[in-house]
Parts: structure tokens; C-alpha cells; sequence
């Protein structure tokens, strides 16, 4: 098991995207001394391997100079053995000394386009695109790997198709994000897809990407029909998440992802204070998790997919809670709201629709495999690749 370690050095970014809950003008940025303090705090913290994301805000902010003191001493520890690293950036402030650095130690990014320059920056504003793009062609360039995450909104799911061939046409591999509300605030609440829109443009998009496995690579897709399949969560939204990912703010402060980063209630530590997995679960915030999975246990119970959702993502369940919804648009969070204090993630009709839709297809496709043992009926195929095609990708 790899321990995932999310380290946001601030929450400010340049950009401005209209449905973003997860920046802060005023952030501060977290000091050098923190890295050193994270390297500290893993020695004797678990024994597994750990994963470094930089994350944001946008962490470019940080600057060269931070990333050229972190790294070293993040992958040349004594104190934990290092699985590799990621960034998550729009991109705007990398310069090739950043990208040469970023390659050096196969830093793998993602950066988000949420498709055409039209459709994006409606979404995310003017000439986003234009400097994303730039970004990505300067780490290319230098031999960086850069993957796309492509939100959808409740303006751009009407463009799947669009979205989807931009993607395509161009060989981008990408990750989909439904925008979704937040904890934060209620600025995401008129772009977030409902679980029905959600669940149809997952029915839709693995429909197009069943014609095109040999050409691009949707990680969603792969990993659901891997769950499928191994019937066992691969995805952070599909497994229990609870400790095995932690995020450590700019100054210092633990949480259980980087979703909370910010939020005074859910601070579990300080890695100043080097504390044990055992003093972090002493936390409040690690209580609302426990009883998050709890509330999984006893109301997923009878669910045909629990062993591969879990419940979903746990931060999109206390969203939804009674308590936590009081500031939120009354007539679009109606689809997200939950009366109890806990709730499963409020996606569970879209997660149902896209598991339902794999499971139906690899039954009918088992079916009909043993029909042409007898027949040798090779009949048209709707895709040119089929869900076991998926399950099996290596
Ligand atoms: S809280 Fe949600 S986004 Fe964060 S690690 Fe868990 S499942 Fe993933
Ligand atoms: S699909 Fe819904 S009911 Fe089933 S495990 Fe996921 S959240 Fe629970």
C-alpha cells in the first residue's frame, strides 16, 4: 500500500475559474522549513512507500527555488522510502528552469483543460487556455509527462462530444472531475452536474471511449472497470481513503485530503509536532471520518457495487450534511442535500448508473461469447472494443 501525501503550498492561484472552490486570494506560502519538517515526521510515521503531490491553490507559486530544495529532500530521505511525485497546475508560471527540474525527478503533472479554448475558458476565463497551453508545451518540450483533467459542469456537459473529440484529436489522456459543491462556499453550486447528469455523461463518455482504447486513455474509465472487475476500489473516490492520504497545509497542518485544506475543524495535526497515526486519529476530523464509514457500513450494506465505492468520496458526503449545507443555494444544492449529519457521497446515483452500465455490458458480452462458441455468430459490435477489454487493460 502506497501512503499519499498531499502537500499544498498555498492556496492562492493566479486564475480566476468561475466554479473553483479551492483557492484563497490571501493564502499564505508555506516555508522550506515545513518540507524538512514532513521528511522528519515520516521517519517511524508508517513503514509504506510514499507518494508526494504538490497541489494547490496552484503550487508553482512556490517558486524554483522551494521545488529545487524540496525535492532533494522529499527523494533522498533516510527517514521514508519515496514512490515518486505529481503536481497538480494550471501551468501558467512554469519556465523551462522549472520544467528541466520537474524532469530530473519524473515529477508527473496534471493540468486542467476543460476541452476546447471556447468551452474552457467560458469556464475558467479569459485566455486560460491560451496560457495553460503554453505551459504544456514547455513541458513537453522537456520531457516532462502531462496529463489532462477535464471538468464538466452543468454549461459543459451539453459539449461532451466536443469535449471528447478535442481531447482525441489532439492524443491528450485525461481524468474527468464533475464540478461539485463545496464545503467553501456556494460559488460551485450553479456549475455542479447533478448525479443524474453525472451518471449519464460517465454512460456516454465510456460509450466514446470504447471506440478509442488505442488511442487515448481515460483513467476513470480504467480504474471503474478494474474495480469492476478485481471488485475492489482503485480509485481514492472507490476505496477508503481514510489515512492513507493526508495533506499538509502551508503551515504545517494535517487534514485528511487535500479538499479540507484550510478548514480549522478538520485539522488532525501538526507535522511540527511529528505526530503518530495514532495522536491524528484522536482528531475531530478523523471522528466525522470514521462515522462517514460507519454510516457506509451500515446504509451500503445492500448494495451490489459497496465493495467497489465505499460509499464514494467522503468529503462530497459531509458536504451534503445537514450541518454543512446551511449557507448553499437552496434551489440547486436541493440535489445534494442530506438530512441526517452524515451522508454517503451524493454521486451514489451516478456511481449506480455507471456500475450498473458495466456490469450489463460484460454480462451481455459473456453471454454472447459463449453464444458464438455454439453459433459462430460474429455479429456487428456496437464499439470496436469491449468492457473486458477495459477490465483486462494492463
Ligand atoms: S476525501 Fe474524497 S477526494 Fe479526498 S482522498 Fe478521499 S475520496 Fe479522494
Ligand atoms: S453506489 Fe451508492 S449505495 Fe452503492 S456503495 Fe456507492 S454510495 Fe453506497
Amino acid at each position: 500500500m502506497t501512503f499519499h501525501v498531499m502537500i499544498i503550498p498555498t492556496l492562492n492561484c493566479p486564475s480566476n475559474c468561475k466554479y473553483c472552490w479551492g483557492s484563497e486570494k490571501k493564502s499564505e506560502m508555506m516555508d522550506i522549513q515545513v518540507i524538512k519538517e514532513i521528511d522528519k515526521w515520516l521517519g517511524g510515521f508508517r513503514d509504506d512507500y510514499v507518494h508526494f503531490t504538490f497541489h494547490g491553490g496552484e503550487p508553482l507559486i512556490a517558486g524554483y527555488d522551494f521545488y529545487k530544495e524540496a525535492l532533494p529532500i522529499l527523494k533522498n530521505s533516510e527517514t521514508h522510502k519515496e514512490a515518486g511525485f505529481s503536481l497538480q497546475s494550471n501551468l501558467w508560471l512554469l519556465d523551462e528552469k522549472l520544467a528541466k527540474l520537474f524532469s530530473d525527478y519524473n515529477v508527473a503533472i496534471s493540468t486542467s483543460i476543460d476541452g476546447p479554448k471556447e468551452i474552457n475558458d467560458y469556464q475558467r476565463g479569459e485566455g486560460y487556455f491560451d496560457k495553460t497551453m503554453k505551459g504544456y508545451n514547455i513541458a513537453i518540450e522537456n520531457g516532462v509527462n502531462v496529463s489532462f483533467i477535464s471538468t464538466f459542469t452543468s454549461y459543459s456537459k451539453d459539449f461532451r462530444d466536443e469535449i471528447y473529440n478535442f481531447f482525441l484529436k489532439n492524443g491528450y489522456n485525461f481524468k474527468l472531475h464533475a464540478a461539485l459543491p463545496s464545503l467553501r462556499g456556494n460559488n460551485a453550486d450553479n456549475w455542479a452536474l447533478t448525479p443524474k447528469e453525472h451518471g449519464e455523461l460517465l454512460i456516454g463518455l465510456l460509450n466514446n471511449y470504447l471506440n478509442d482504447l488505442d488511442k487515448i486513455e481515460i483513467k476513470d474509465f480504467d480504474h471503474i472497470c478494474k474495480s469492476s472487475f478485481i471488485r475492489r476500489g482503485t480509485l481514492c473516490t472507490f476505496a477508503d481513503c481514510m489515512g492513507d492520504t493526508l495533506a499538509i497545509g502551508w503551515d504545517g497542518n494535517i487534514y485528511p485530503c487535500y479538499r479540507f485544506v484550510g478548514m480549522k475543524d478538520y485539522i488532525m495535526g501538526n507535522v511540527y509536532n511529528h505526530p503518530s497515526m495514532d495522536e491524528l486519529m484522536k482528531s475531530n476530523a478523523w471522528n466525522k471520518l470514521m462515522e462517514f464509514k460507519n454510516y457506509v457500513d451500515d446504509n451500503c450494506n445492500d448494495c451490489d457495487y459497496v465493495k467497489f465505492c465505499r460509499g464514494g468520496c467522503p468529503y462530497n458526503g459531509i458536504v451534503s450534511s445537514a450541518e454543512n449545507n446551511s449557507n448553499s443555494n437552496d434551489n440547486v444544492n436541493s440535489n445534494f442535500k442530506n438530512e441526517s449529519s452524515i451522508s454517503i457521497d451524493p454521486q451514489c446515483l451516478a456511481y449506480k448508473m455507471i456500475f450498473k452500465e458495466v456490469s450489463n455490458r460484460a454480462n451481455k458480452e459473456f453471454l454472447k461469447s459463449n453464444m458464438n462458441l455454439f453459433t459462430n455468430n460474429n455479429e456487428n459490435k456496437t464499439n470496436k472494443f469491449s468492457i473486458m477489454d477495459l477490465m483486462l487493460k494492463k
